[in-house]
């Protein structure tokens, strides 16, 4: 590899107004630079306090017709061509503030943004780039018929085959996506419907901003739209519009190969999910086997002077270390025998009971939470675990990492962390956990 890439941001604030599809009513869009290693987030300007809506793949909640991410109750809407936009364009953090639930529809292609994006300017910053490097072929494959493979390669490239209701309009396009390209050949591609699909939506009113204003509408052989095609194969060049929008929510760049036939939103996601795993998998194989004491961690020592728990609950044995800027962290907890648990959970077959899990995830969070605040005057409550999953059954002799990341800090008062424990290379559990603050 030659010089490393940087990550980039937007120059200045820039944005632009239009219509929301599904509603129909007018909504203006600006993208404003944002520090690095921010990753992509959307503001809801519309709704009180001005929550944000990270761009990652464990915010997706719909992909049908159009891709939709949430927080909470907090929801946006067809995300994926400003994502596209964005993540081609060579954007790295960047916040997209919007006064509605969805962007504006634009023309149905992603030119709209990426006239934005080039009003505003690309700058780099000093962290490095996040790549995801496809080291072996992936796949998904769906029941609809979509089929994406990821092959190892040095580039992003992407190979497509589009194919709609018996096979009409089949189209293939092959290459490599770099901000050139995209804004040239992929960018202009307009959002394309079956009108066999969208007129049960017409007739419910769901998508009273949709016209052949901004989409181009198949009816049997018959392409209708208000301006001819852009392109002769511009339904292929949209499929790669929404999948470059899609991956996007991984939050890295991909260096590898995408062969992708008939894919969807759907197929997409379940793809960006794949590679979320895997750089969890690999994250947890990058850690040291043998861990120093007093390197950049916490040892035991240390750990009880700012943790009130003892024996036999405090869950934690070392903080291996900090990262990115004290919002990451990787605590460790040997898991013997001798464990009080071990008695009755459960006698003769001994079994970490998950909720110890869970405090372990709590302890390491909450470390990193008083690291960050840099008091221990505070006590912090546990106030919620959410998403919580156990995959793996933790017995005596593992060595659990437990990995914790803030991802929300609001003030000194609540904050929420995502955490996950590995053992043996593989995510044991994981659980989103929430915290807040009080005096001792
Ligand atoms: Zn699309």
């Amino acid at each position: 590899m030659a010089t490393p890439e940087f990550q980039h941001t937007l120059g200045k604030t820039a944005g632009f107004s239009g219509t929301s599809l599904h509603t129909g009513e007018k909504v203006s869009l600006k993208v404003h630079p944002a520090p690095a290693d921010h990753g992509v987030k959307f503001k809801r300007k519309d709704l009180q306090d001005e929550p944000t809506i990270d761009a990652k793949i464990d915010n997706l909640k719909m992909v049908e017709r159009a891709t939709t991410i949430g927080e909470g109750s907090v929801r946006v809407h067809t995300v994926e061509h400003v994502l596209a936009a964005l993540s081609a364009m060579g954007v790295d953090n960047a916040v997209v503030e919007m006064d509605a639930n969805e962007p504006p529809i634009g023309d149905g292609s992603a030119r709209p943004y990426v006239d934005v994006i080039k009003r505003a300017g690309v700058t780099a910053q000093e962290a490095p780039r996040r790549f995801f490097d496809v080291r072996e072929p992936m796949h998904v494959e769906s029941k609809t018929g979509a089929l994406l493979v990821l092959l190892p390669d040095d580039k992003f490239r992407i190979s497509c085959t589009q194919a709609g209701p018996n096979n009409r309009f089949t189209q293939y396009l092959s290459m490599e996506i770099t901000p050139t390209i995209f804004e040239r050949e992929i960018a202009p591609a307009r959002t394309f419907v079956y009108y066999e699909d969208v007129e049960p939506l017409m007739e419910k009113n769901l998508i009273k901003g949709g016209s052949l204003e901004n989409a181009v509408v198949v009816r049997g052989e018959a392409v209708l739209s208000k301006e001819p095609l852009r392109f002769e194969d511009e339904f292929v060049r949209h499929k790669i519009l929404d999948v470059v929008g899609d991956l996007a929510l991984t939050g890295c760049r991909i260096r590898g190969h995408l062969i992708a036939v008939k894919p969807g939103h759907a197929a997409n996601a379940e793809l960006a999910r794949a590679l979320a795993r895997e750089q969890v998998r690999r994250s947890a194989l990058a850690v040291p086997r043998s861990i120093p004491r007093g390197d950049g961690g916490l040892d035991s020592e240390q750990i009880m002077q700012i943790l009130p728990h003892r024996y036999p609950f405090l869950m934690v044995d070392r903080i291996i270390s900090f990262e990115e800027g004290g919002t990451k962290c990787i605590g460790l907890k040997t898991v013997t025998i001798n464990e009080p648990f071990f008695q009755g959970h459960f006698p003769g077959h001994p079994v970490m009971p998950g909720v110890m899990q869970v405090e372990a995830m709590a302890q390491v969070a909450s470390l990193l939470l008083f690291k960050l605040a840099k008091t221990t005057s505070k006590i912090g409550y546990f106030m919620s675990a959410d998403d919580v999953k156990f995959r793996k059954p933790v017995f005596p002799g593992d060595t659990m990492f437990i990995h914790a990341e803030l991802t929300k800090h609001r003030g000194e008062r609540l904050a929420k962390a995502k955490c996950h424990c590995v053992v043996n290379d593989a995510v044991v559990s994981e659980g989103e956990l929430m915290f807040t603050f009080l005096d001792k």
